[in-house]
């Protein structure tokens, strides 16, 4: 296939920008990613930030389309309900699915991170270059801003494909010459991650499931891994992690309110105080495309539609821009403009949709499993 001559540049090495990237170079695009951060294969992953994702039939079927979903599973822990965990009574199993064979995939987003840049790196015509922060892109002249080792530089970018994550910097200077609505939606909620630890060398809980422990306007969540452990994940009001200032406070709370998941907990009161909490946003802008006379700039993955994780559905959706990209591309001959205004047309439905769908199951994860009358009603459905 003749290569196409344009400058692509693709923001952000994450899971989308690595899956696009791949995407495109085995498409005969030749595309030049920026990452800002070091290769995240040599530096190792951030503290507190391991995050597990649940990963679905729509993100196996992307992952499909570059050759790792087989991979993916390979590393992946099938997780076939949730455990729910009510306080001062026993764990419930709730099945994903009436014959109990629906599974999502619990698989370590670093780990999945590093196996689509190996993908990327791997596929003719793509160069990955680590430590390169985006600051802008301009779209009348066609320039991509960045800042590296070198300093402050500008280079030509005739496409650029923003997967640059919630807090997108290409997104806030589309932003800051008008023409673009960026709305940010924080929730009074932040996340901190804690571990479980392998206990006599086994799972010490159930690793088919995800466990839940709902406690009205709070919950904490758990995640299998392949070494045996388990990521928590605590989805609290940011005032009550702030409450816990001390090492007996956390323990006493947690033997209050998690007193089970407190006895598995051996290095609890040190996560909570070393693990940073983080934000919940949900991201509605619009348009996701601009065209300039120099260049055309799209925004993808959460860039575009950053949701709460609730849901499980965030690298799902972001996945699922990439291949929709891939696919218009095919299906207009190349034709970037055409592809990308089709692109965010066709998408921006779906992800407002689970945007929604995502703060609703917060209070369903938090409150409602938790309520026998919910439990029998789910029971009848499955019966
Ligand atoms: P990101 O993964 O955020 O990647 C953005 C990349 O851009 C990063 O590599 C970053 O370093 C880089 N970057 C940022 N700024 C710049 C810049 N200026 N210049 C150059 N590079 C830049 N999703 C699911 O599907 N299932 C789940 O179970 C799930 N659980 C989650 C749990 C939590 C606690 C959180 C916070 C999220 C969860 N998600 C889940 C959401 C999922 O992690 C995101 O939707 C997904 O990572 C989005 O992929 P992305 O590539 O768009 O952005």
């Amino acid at each position: 296939m003749a290569r196409d001559e344009r400058r692509v540049a693709i923001v952000g090495g994450g899971l989308a920008g690595c899956l696009l990237a791949t995407l495109l170079g085995r498409r005969g695009i030749e595309v030049t990613l920026y990452e800002r951060r070091p290769d995240p294969r040599i530096a190792g992953p951030e503290r507190g930030r391991s995050i597990n994702l649940a990963v679905s039939a729509r993100g196996l079927a992307a992952l499909d389309a570059v050759g790792l979903r087989d991979q993916a599973l390979k590393r992946a822990l099938p997780m076939h309900g949730r455990m729910v965990h009510p306080l001062g009574a026993g764990q419930n199993f709730q099945p994903y699915s009436a014959d109990g064979e629906r599974a999502i995939n619990s698989i370590s987003r670093a780990e999945l991170n590093q196996a689509l840049l190996d993908a990327a790196e791997a596929t003719p015509g793509v160069t990955v270059r680590f430590t390169q922060r985006v600051t802008g892109v301009d779209v009348a002249a066609g320039l991509l801003l960045l800042e590296g080792p070198e300093g402050a530089v500008t280079e030509r970018a005739d496409v650029v494909l923003a997967g640059d994550g919630a807090y997108s910097a290409v997104r806030r200077s589309l932003a800051s010459g008008g023409g673009l609505d960026d709305r940010q939606d924080f929730l009074e909620h932040g996340y901190k991650e804690l571990t479980i630890p392998p206990r006599d060398g086994d799972f010490a809980l159930d690793p088919d499931a995800l466990h839940i422990w709902p406690r009205g306007t709070a919950m904490m969540i758990a995640l299998p891994n392949l070494d045996r452990s388990f990521t928590c994940t605590l989805f609290w009001p940011k005032t009550d992690f702030e409450a816990l200032g001390t090492a007996a406070k956390v323990r006493a709370h947690f033997e209050r309110h998690y007193p089970d998941a407190a006895r598995l907990m051996p290095a609890l009161a040190d996560d909570f105080a070393h693990n940073p909490v983080g934000s919940l946003v949900t991201v509605r802008c619009w348009p996701w495309v601009r065209y300039g006379e120099g260049a055309v700039a799209a925004l993808l993955g959460d860039a575009a539609h950053a949701i709460v994780p609730f849901f499980g559905q965030g690298a799902n959706c972001a996945f699922e821009d990439c291949v929709e990209i891939d696919r218009l591309l095919g299906k207009t001959g190349g034709d970037w403009s055409r592809a990308l205004s089709l692109y965010q047309e066709r998408r921006k439905p779906n992800t407002d949709a689970i945007a929604e769908m995502a703060l609703d199951n917060f209070v369903e994860m938090r409150d409602r499993v938790s309520s026998p009358v919910y439990r029998l009603t789910r029971a009848a459905q499955h019966a």
